[in-house]
């Protein structure tokens, strides 16, 4: 389905149709950067953020963990979380003038939330999907970890790099094989050769992240739907929309989902998280679109009650037509400042940016900086939190950052600072 949304013309640039990698963008830096020589109070900040990090596991720590366990560092801009803040801006806006002025907080926190199926059911007139093909998670998190436990068995298929949930959620007794996107072709996701992986390895689960989650690689709607019949054979295929909202095709800011192939391939599940694109991670909303019999079969393990007030509020604004209308204007917005951020990003001497259709692009760094250098760089002296991609699989450690484009103002910022670092 391709919604054509807005009737706005097509942006002037789209930095992936350009090439970000294209060799004139893309300049040698004029002189290597010194060396990094933090002074003693920056090293001790620098220790102590290291020691959060390496607690929070694979996941960084938020953004809010570090402003409040570490004052002072004086966090300006959170590039590390990857969401739409004009869209946050929005929910709160809503929240303010229906729930807290009026005070109708209490009911929220102080009942239950409604159960799973009539959380679906709303939902489901809104994404035009019968309410029994959808499954409401605290969170796609939730979802994913569901899922992997109830429907995958014996061997799982994932692209390297990839959100790390994927593998490090399955079962014991499944056993995860990689697909490696390849640098050298901008991580492009080839087809063909993932269709003779999964031919060759036969596995009973695949994941697809549409756009990728780190590098922002996306798959066309016309390829996706190609694969899915590709794919009829494999028991569990997972789509992973979480950052579709950012993926526009076709005419217009359109963006096109597969969730509408649920009744013809009843293999296939729909994920998508409402943390990026509304910019509300901490209420937990997310939900994925499937076959009835598989909704079933996970409401039998549970999943009753597990929405939050909050969650279920969002999730009725999200039904209203006045709603989808603002939030349709901020997500162009975001979309046209990202791509603005992305192009100037691309210019910067010293680093190379992979071509992205999300909210958030995968730097490499060229100068012989380390992601490390610049990660801690840019927070002790800057105020800017970026994540560094030494921990993910798939990336050559000490030389990638991702960074997420945030609003006007903090992009500007963002690249003032890169620039002075980066000499
Ligand atoms: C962030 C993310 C999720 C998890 O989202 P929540 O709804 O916050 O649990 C799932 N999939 C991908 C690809 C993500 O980046």
């Amino acid at each position: 389905m391709i919604v054509p949304r807005t009737r706005e013309s097509r942006p002037k640039f789209k930095p992936f149709e350009l090439g970000l990698s294209a060799p004139w963008l893309h300049r040698p830096p004029r002189r290597l950067p010194r060396p990094v020589h933090f002074n003693p109070r920056e090293q001790a900040l620098v220790e102590r953020i290291k020691r959060l990090k390496k607690e929070a596991g694979s996941h960084s720590p938020s953004a809010w963990t570090l402003a409040k366990l570490i004052p002072e560092l004086r966090l300006k801009v959170d590039a590390c979380f990857l969401s739409n803040p004009y869209a946050t801006n929005l929910f709160l806006m809503h929240l303010h003038r229906e729930v807290i002025r009026p005070k109708k907080l209490r009911a929220l926190l102080e009942l239950y939330p409604s159960q799973n199926r009539v959380i679906a059911a709303k939902l489901g007139r809104v994404l035009d999907q019968s309410a029994d093909s959808i499954f409401v998670g605290n969170g796609a998190i939730e979802i994913i970890q569901a899922v992997l436990h109830r429907f995958t068995r014996d061997k799982l298929l994932v692209n390297l790099p990839t959100f790390s949930a994927y593998y490090e959620f399955a079962r014991p007794d499944t056993r995860v094989v990689f697909n490696h996107l390849r640098k050298e072709e901008n991580f492009r996701f080839d087809p063909q050769r993932y269709l003779e992986l999964v031919r060759r390895e036969r596995p009973d689960t695949v994941v697809l992240i549409n756009p990728n989650n780190p590098d922002g690689g996306y798959i066309p709607y016309a390829t996706m739907l190609e694969l899915l019949d590709e794919l009829r054979e494999v028991p569990n295929v997972i789509v992973d929309e979480s950052f579709i909202h950012f993926a526009t095709e076709g005419p217009g800011f359109a963006y096109a989902s597969v969730a509408d192939e649920v009744s013809r391939f009843p293999n296939l599940m729909v994920l998508k998280s409402m943390s990026k694109d509304f910019g509300i991670a901490g209420i937990r909303a997310g939900y994925a679109v499937m076959a009835p019999d598989r909704v079933r079969s996970l409401l039998d393990n549970g999943y009753l009650w597990n929405s939050s007030g909050l969650a279920e509020y969002f999730f009725d604004l999200y039904s209203r037509p006045d709603f989808q209308e603002r939030y349709e204007r901020e997500r162009v917005r975001f979309i046209r400042n990202s791509r603005r951020f992305f192009a100037a990003l691309a210019r910067l001497p010293g680093m190379h940016v992979y071509p992205t259709h999300a909210n958030f692009a995968l730097v490499e760094l060229q100068n012989g900086l380390s992601a490390e250098d610049l990660v801690w760089r840019m927070l002790v002296r800057r105020g800017i939190y970026t994540r560094t991609c030494d921990d993910k699989r798939g990336l050559e450690p000490g030389k990638f950052v991702r960074i997420a484009a945030r609003n006007r103002p903090e992009n500007a910022y963002i690249i003032r600072s890169l620039r002075r670092m980066l000499g």
